[in-house]
């Protein structure tokens, strides 16, 4: 997508610039503290966590399927 690097799928799910975006504006809506994880199943079992403490979590558990539908 980008073509800077070998297109993985951990590449074009969670590191790609344009990917990188798409999650930053997510990020920025929620009161969470966020680091991008190497892998897509530690971002899954990451974003359940953060997802169990907002106060409004309905929504917040699809983001991520949301986001590489969206790629
Ligand atoms: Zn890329």
């Amino acid at each position: 997508m980008c073509q800077s690097t070998s297109e993985s799928i951990n590449h074009l799910m969670l590191h790609c610039p344009i990917t990188d975006m798409l999650w930053k504006i997510f990020i920025s809506l929620i009161d969470i503290v966020w680091t991008m994880a190497r892998k897509i199943i530690e971002v899954l079992l990451s974003w359940e966590k953060a997802s169990t403490r907002l106060t409004q979590k309905d929504g917040w558990r699809f983001v991520p399927a949301c986001i590489w539908w969206t790629i």
